[in-house]
């Protein structure tokens, strides 16, 4: 179990998403609950920390 950075919550790690926070310009790790994703997801002081150290796939759609 993990501690969800925003609601305080214990959640299991595999639903987890870890976010970045940005606080006066410096970025902070949090792990995230789903619940807490919807919210900041629309704050633009959090970032997902996903996909962009990923090799991008062109596979055909
Ligand atoms: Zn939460």
């Amino acid at each position: 179990m993990k501690k969800c950075n925003s609601c305080s919550k214990q959640f299991p790690e595999i639903i987890m998403k870890t976010m970045i926070h940005i606080i006066d310009r410096k970025a902070y790790i949090e792990n995230i609950c789903p619940s807490c994703q919807s919210i900041l997801h629309n704050n633009p002081n959090y970032y997902y920390l996903a996909d962009e150290n990923k090799p991008k796939q062109n596979k055909p759609s």
